[in-house]
């Protein structure tokens, strides 16, 4: 199946659905490779099965969500870290 890669912001509809905060200016930590970047910059892959966010850097899969059969699918073995800020 072909993939259209995005940045992370293309994910941002998505992320939104299932957390309340502003998701792409998030920071995650790879757990691959320990780099830190926020949601908005990394490398987002979307197709029909949902979308997988990956390491700009080492191409570790951080995040992938896939929203089937009335649930989300939440993987995100890939952060180590995931940063929040608490400012909107
Ligand atoms: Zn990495």
């Amino acid at each position: 199946m072909m993939e259209n890669k995005l940045d992370g912001n293309a994910a941002a509809g998505t992320l939104q659905e299932i957390f309340p905060f502003e998701m792409t200016l998030a920071q995650a930590t790879c757990a691959g490779c320990g780099a830190t970047d926020v949601i908005g910059a990394l490398a987002a892959y979307m197709h029909g099965m949902g979308t997988v966010i990956r390491c700009p850097s080492c191409d570790t899969v951080l995040i992938r969500v896939v929203q089937a059969k009335g649930r989300y699918w939440l993987d995100m073995r890939g952060v180590r870290v995931l940063q929040i800020s608490v400012e909107a």
